[in-house]
C-alpha cells in the first residue's frame, strides 16, 4: 500500500517516534506549526474520518489517550493544546492515513483558518 504513514509504521521511512502502544504510534511532525507538533496515528490504516468503522472506536479512542499522555510529557497539558484531525482535501488533509495533530506550546487561535 502506498501510504506514507504505513511506511513509517513499517520502519521504511524514518520518523522521530515518541509514543507507541498496541494501537497507536506518535511522532513529531516534519514541518512543526507549534513548539509541540506531534502526529498520533493508528497502526491500522484508516484513510479518513469518513472511513472509520464502528469496530474502530477503541482504536480511535486510543489516539486521544495517546494525545493526553503526550501533552503531559511535553508539559502543555495544563496551559492547553489542540488535538485536531483534518478530513479530506477541503480541510487540509494531505496524508490519507488518519492522524491526530497534537499542537501546543504557543497561544492557539480559534477559529483556525
Ligand atoms: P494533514 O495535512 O492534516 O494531512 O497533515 C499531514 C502532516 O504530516 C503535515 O503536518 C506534514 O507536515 C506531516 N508530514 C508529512 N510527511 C511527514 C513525515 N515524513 N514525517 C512526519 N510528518 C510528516
Amino acid at each position: 500500500m502506498d501510504c506514507l504513514f504505513c511506511k513509517i509504521l513499517a520502519g521504511e521511512i524514518p520518523a522521530d517516534i515518541i509514543y507507541e502502544s498496541d494501537t497507536a504510534v506518535a511522532f513529531r511532525d516534519i514541518n512543526p506549526q507549534a513548539p509541540t507538533h506531534v502526529l498520533v496515528i493508528p497502526r491500522r490504516h484508516i484513510a479518513t474520518i469518513n472511513d472509520i468503522e464502528p469496530g474502530d472506536t477503541a482504536i480511535v479512542g486510543s489516539l486521544y489517550l495517546a494525545a493526553q499522555e503526550i501533552a503531559a510529557a511535553e508539559g502543555i497539558a495544563e496551559d492547553g493544546y489542540r488535538a485536531v484531525m483534518n478530513c479530506n482535501e477541503g480541510a487540509g488533509q494531505s496524508v490519507f492515513h488518519i492522524h491526530l495533530h497534537v499542537l501546543g506550546g504557543r497561544p492557539l487561535l480559534w477559529p483556525p483558518g
